[in-house]
């Protein structure tokens, strides 16, 4: 029965039924004009105020009779520009509360962090709604091209074990086997080789990636998605050929007013394109204010090898000398390959990356599919008969008759970014992770509960192990923790003390600021309570708040066994330890937090909020003062 806006106007002197959200509301005296939006565009309503209160954002049903717009009143602007409906009857279907942030603007201007937490409002937005549109029918067109051309479209597994793209994985607990744990995979580049063994031939997949890797404005943080490809029996020129033939199509048919400033697009060797650009993705714009132009080039011969830095997360890291310039899959240039026993770092890499407007927006190469050749790279990487052993797999799946086989993998968030002229990849995606790595909407990463550790097998006290290093390990990991946030603190060396008072004066922090960490058991779980250090815990209040019948202290010898640090020196982390942290509200009206961080000697001092975000606590007034 419904109505869309995009079909009114063909609807003249009809009766129709319009359901949508109210995107603005004028009176003019008796009159009220309503502007009513749905998934097609907007359309005017005309009534008397009499009909009713609806306001912006109110979703409505409305019965009303359309109408031609006199001349002068026409809109080109919407979609039923030509007509308005004349309401008959309105229904106020659910109330909207006041907006958190205008949705009528491009939205820049409102801070990020809000518009990520308030997100199914600003995909409201005109500009957001569009660009995630539009992106559909670019998945669309895609999904179709590669259909026509044979592909076949194969999910792989996010559970998975890891498959290394030089960032760090994510890893995810087994609760089948305890102490275990999944990879989610970096790219779905195994298996889909593995495909290729299986005589698929060509496969294609929207693919998520996740990366352990810091945001940057072409990349969120971690999890992105690519088009992933693969072929069997194909040289570089036929992907090169087939990937440009794909985004030449699709950017003339679905970005008409976009021109490509050089076709074929140029292809340029990375020695040259460092010599003359000083970087490996140049921006080849011939007008770069031109919102309309698109530099698309190819940059092949990249060297095999780069030399191994600290930041080159996959297995092996750190021993080796050498690190794959793309991943270690990529195949050698057939002519170089015995010079990977002589000199690795001249040999060239069957690795081409996809450049447009100055960001990469793909990579891929021709694989390694000699399982000699995989071997080699292993030793040359760095890989210990260990690490050889995770990857075997691959070489047993290559002694089965592997063809020879290529792929790519243009990003789609970087290339729906380039192509909308957007400036970070976040305004691209409709959940984005926003630039400090929290999801968008809810509230993750969130502590897992005690029972949920337990049942997984794992206690964040694996990470600090109160069995392994004790006071020196945690307050590594406290220290390790603060830096990873990039929060603010100061480190103390002092003589050692084991009270709440010693520990204020040799810090010289007043006691108040102090914040003191106790162990208990609550019903027999055991638990931090954290309170400052000039009052005491109020057993009495606590055991109320919490509805707990049971509390008591727990033993030096339960403390040492719990946190692996003696009595005196417990720093107030007990997430560190796989135990909730109930922190009293005094400790909250400080500025400032200082605690003995695992060991007698050594104290930290820091912002109070920059330490709840640390702790996570739960607050609570339990606290009373010392006698
Ligand atoms: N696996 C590569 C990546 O995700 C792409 C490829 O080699 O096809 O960057």
């Amino acid at each position: 029965m419904r109505t869309l806006a995009s079909q009114v106007s063909a609807l003249e002197g009809k009766t129709v039924i319009l359901q949508g959200w109210v995107l603005a509301r004028r009176d003019h005296g008796k009159i009220m004009f309503l502007d009513l939006r749905d998934r097609s565009g907007v359309v005017q309503l005309v009534g008397s105020k009499s009909l009713g209160d609806a306001h912006p954002e109110d979703v409505i049903t409305v019965t009303g009779l359309v109408k031609k717009r006199p001349e002068a009143m026409v809109n080109e602007k919407i979609v039923s520009g030509t007509v308005e409906v004349e309401i008959q009857e309105i229904t106020v279907v659910s109330r909207a509360r006041e907006l958190p942030f205008p949705i009528d603007t491009d939205g820049r201007e409102v801070n990020e962090e809000i518009r990520v937490k308030y997100r199914y409002l600003d995909l409201r937005r005109p500009r957001m709604a569009h660009n995630i549109r539009l992106r559909s029918k670019v998945v669309n067109f895609i999904r179709n091209f590669l259909s026509n051309r044979d592909f076949v479209e194969i999910e792989t597994p996010v559970l998975t074990k890891t498959t290394p793209e030089g960032a760090r994985d994510f890893l995810v607990p087994s609760r089948l086997q305890p102490g275990k744990f999944y990879a989610l995979p970096q790219s779905p580049q195994q298996y889909k080789q593995l495909l290729m063994v299986a005589g698929f031939e060509r496969y294609f997949q929207i693919a998520r990636c996740f990366r352990d890797e810091d945001p940057r404005r072409d990349r969120a943080y971690g999890e992105f998605t690519q088009l992933d490809m693969e072929m069997s029996f194909v040289t570089q020129e036929d992907i090169l050929t087939l990937t440009e033939e794909m985004f030449t199509t699709l950017i003339r048919l679905m970005f008409p007013t976009k021109h490509i400033t050089q076709t074929p697009w140029p292809r340029l060797s990375h020695r040259e394109v460092m010599e003359k650009y000083g970087t490996d993705k140049p921006d080849l714009r011939r007008d770069k204010n031109d919102p309309d132009e698109l530099a698309f080039s190819w940059t092949i011969d990249f060297p095999l090898f780069n030399e191994q830095k600290d930041d080159d997360f996959f297995y092996g890291s750190g021993g080796a000398k050498f690190a794959p310039s793309h991943h270690m899959f990529t195949s050698p240039h057939p002519d170089d390959i015995p010079l990977l026993d002589t000199d690795p770092l001249k040999v060239r890499g069957l690795q081409h990356d996809l450049v447009l407007n100055g960001f990469e927006v793909g990579g891929g190469s021709i694989r390694i599919h000699q399982a000699e050749v995989q071997a080699k790279v292993f030793d040359l990487i760095g890989f210990s008969e260990k690490q050889k052993q995770e990857f075997s797999h691959m070489l047993t799946a290559f002694s089965y008759g592997v063809p020879p086989h290529g792929g790519i993998a243009p990003g789609i968030d970087r290339l729906m970014m380039a192509l909308l002229g957007e400036p970070s990849v976040r305004e691209v995606m409709a959940f984005p992770t926003s630039a400090s790595g929290g999801t968008s909407v809810m509230d993750a990463p969130s502590a897992a509960s005690p029972e949920q550790l337990v049942e997984l097998g794992i206690s964040v006290a694996t990470l600090v192990n109160p069995k392994q290093g004790g006071g020196k390990a945690v307050y590594e990991r406290i220290v390790g923790d603060i830096k990873a946030l990039k929060l603010a603190f100061e480190p103390y060396e002092h003589e050692a003390v084991r009270t709440s008072e010693d520990a204020a004066k040799v810090r010289n922090t007043p006691l108040h600021e102090g914040a003191k960490a106790l162990v208990l058991f609550a019903d027999e779980k055991p638990v931090m309570v954290v309170v400052p250090g000039d009052r005491k815990l109020d057993m009495k209040a606590f055991k109320a708040l919490y509805h707990v019948r049971d509390l008591r202290m727990a033993t030096p010898a339960q403390v040492e066994d719990i946190t692996g640090v003696t009595i005196g020196a417990v720093p107030p982390f007990g997430h560190m330890f796989g135990i909730p942290v109930y922190m009293d509200a005094a400790v909250g009206a400080n500025a400032h937090v200082s605690f003995n961080a695992g060991l007698h000697t050594h104290s930290i001092r820091m912002n109070e909020k920059d330490y709840e975000k640390l702790a996570k606590p739960t607050i609570g007034e339990f606290s009373k003062a010392l006698e």
